[in-house]
């Protein structure tokens, strides 16, 4: 079973602390920000997302670092039992993802969902580059007719029917 580990945040203004189990991240113990003298100072947070809906995670504070990471530690044993292999799972495939997003953008690439695709279906049912004239060129003349053949239609059915006047009924 792995250990909970504790890495120091690079914050310039408080101290904070990241904390691990194993090789996901699963919550903070850190100052508070704003806080009034006499208040407690330190504060924890633990459960991570996704994987552990935020309504599950527990936090806490305390006057001390020590009494913040005993407090952590109560609630992340407490929790535990109640987390799955999937909940770790889904919070590691959820960083592979981020993680695979920013080395996609430091190579100065575009993501999948970027990439501008000049490729169209025509209504004959092949697949064509459009930016390739004599590729296009004869289903340009496919989709134009049918985009005609439509309009036709369209006009047909939406020319106004002329009522014939009604002879004795109320005007
Ligand atoms: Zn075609």
């Amino acid at each position: 079973m792995p250990s909970l580990t504790r890495r120091r945040c690079d914050n310039p203004h408080r101290e904070t602390w990241d904390v691990s189990y194993g090789d996901v991240r699963v919550g903070t113990i850190g100052e508070r920000a704003g806080i009034p003298v006499g208040a407690d100072q330190w504060g924890w947070s633990c459960g991570f997302y996704p994987g552990l809906e935020p309504r599950r995670h527990r936090q806490g504070t305390a006057k001390s670092f020590i009494e913040a990471r005993a407090g952590f530690e109560a609630d992340w044993h407490s929790l535990l039992p109640e987390l799955s292999d999937d909940a770790f799972e889904d919070c590691r495939r959820d960083r592979a993802f981020r993680a695979e997003i920013r080395a996609t953008r430091a190579r100065g690439e575009k993501l999948p969902t970027e990439i501008y695709s000049s490729l169209m279906r025509c209504v004959c049912g092949v697949v064509f580059d459009s930016h390739k004239p004599d590729e296009s060129y004869d289903h340009r003349g496919h989709i134009h007719a049918a985009y005609n053949t439509k309009a036709t239609k369209r006009a047909v059915t939406k020319r106004p029917q002329r009522k014939e006047p009604q002879h004795g009924g109320p005007c």
